[in-house]
């Protein structure tokens, strides 16, 4: 994965376990969805009972996992984690049910990629605290009910679409967590800097925040390869002249945009004109899956305007053109 990738590499992951927030107040940014789930959590912590299911839904890298932590952090309960690709079988399941603990929270991950049986034993746990796990096969097959005590799923997808309707409506509470915007970016890149004892200057702060993605994991990642730089070749300045040289010497663009990003855009306005093209076609165009186009790479193009999803399929608008150097075809330009 590449500098901007906004999926987590394991670099990232030992880093951002030391950056990140514990608390809700701590956390910076999303503050509807902050201020929405601080309710759910007091009201909960009040009655002493234990947490609606939260669904937290939106592209990598803008803080899920950062909320499950919170969560379970806010209501003083274990958190166990897991994810949809690691269960696959109902089976597979059943066994993290069976260790629970009252008030436990469980994370799970990329919960649209569980499997149809497991969701289906995961929308009865979460709505009754007991399952039925069938043991053995065929007409020897016994059904043994496993009591689960209260406890709170809280799951984390790109797309709260991609989750079937049955499991979705469990959740009490969905948070659809949105790009950042610079200055929250910013703030977000000057706290890491200061946990890291860093004397980074407000422009270098800026220009890194602004190269963002919108997306924390990236700025986070950015002012790595800044410090880097600045270690190396700055006797440890970190300025704007620092943070810029060293974004150009890793490519990142001025507003961001990654491999992946660039490939879209690229593809749908050398190779398909503009558009309108399926969604399928331009995933096989730039070599990606369809998901990940759809789900990592769009989101973020449609934010900054440059995309647009018609019934017709995907279409570049005049800023794509231009960002890209290219002349804008007639009549589009208007
Ligand atoms: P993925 O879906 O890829 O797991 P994620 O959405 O779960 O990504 P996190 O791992 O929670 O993302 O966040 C990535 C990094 O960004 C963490 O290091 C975290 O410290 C930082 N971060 C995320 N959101 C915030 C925030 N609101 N304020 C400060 N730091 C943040």
């Amino acid at each position: 994965s590449g500098v901007v990738t906004a999926v987590a590499g394991a670099e990232d992951r030992a880093f951002e376990a030391a950056l990140r927030p514990r608390t809700l107040t701590e956390l910076i940014g999303q503050d509807r969805v902050r201020e929405q789930l601080s309710l759910v959590l007091d009201a909960a912590i009040a009655r002493g009972s234990t947490p609606d299911h939260v669904l937290l839904s939106g592209p990598p890298g803008l803080g899920k996992t950062t909320l499950a932590m919170i969560i379970a952090h806010q209501v003083a309960a274990p958190l166990r984690i897991t994810s949809g690709p690691a269960i696959q079988h109902a089976g597979d399941l059943a066994a993290i049910l069976s260790g629970i603990g009252e008030g436990d929270v469980l994370f799970i991950d990329e919960i649209h990629r569980m499997s149809r049986p497991a969701e289906e034993l995961l929308y009865m746990a979460m709505e009754d605290f007991r399952v039925d796990v069938v043991v053995g096969k065929g007409p020897g097959a016994t059904a043994i009910p496993l009591e689960i005590p209260p406890f709170t799923v809280v799951g984390a997808t790109t797309r709260a679409g991609l989750l079937p309707g049955p499991l979705r409506d469990r959740f009490g509470f969905t948070a659809q967590l949105d790009f950042y915007d610079a200055a929250d970016l910013h703030r977000i890149v000057r706290r890491s800097a200061d946990l890291l004892a860093l004397d980074l200057s407000d422009a270098a702060g800026h220009e890194i925040a602004s190269r963002s993605r919108g997306t924390p994991r990236i700025a986070n990642r950015l002012l790595r390869r800044v410090r880097d730089f600045a270690e190396v070749r700055t006797g440890g300045v970190l300025d704007e002249a620092a943070a810029r040289a060293a974004l150009d010497l890793y490519e990142v663009d001025a507003i961001g945009l990654d491999r992946l990003d660039r490939a879209v855009l690229t593809a749908l306005c050398s190779s398909f004109g503009g558009g309108p093209v399926g969604l399928s076609t331009l995933a096989v165009a730039v070599g990606e899956e369809r998901e990940t186009v759809e789900e990592v790479a769009e989101p973020f193009l449609v934010r900054l305007g440059f995309l647009a999803r018609t019934p017709r399929g995907r279409v570049a608008t005049p800023a794509a053109w231009r960002h890209l150097g290219m002349a804008v075809p007639a009549g589009l330009d208007q």
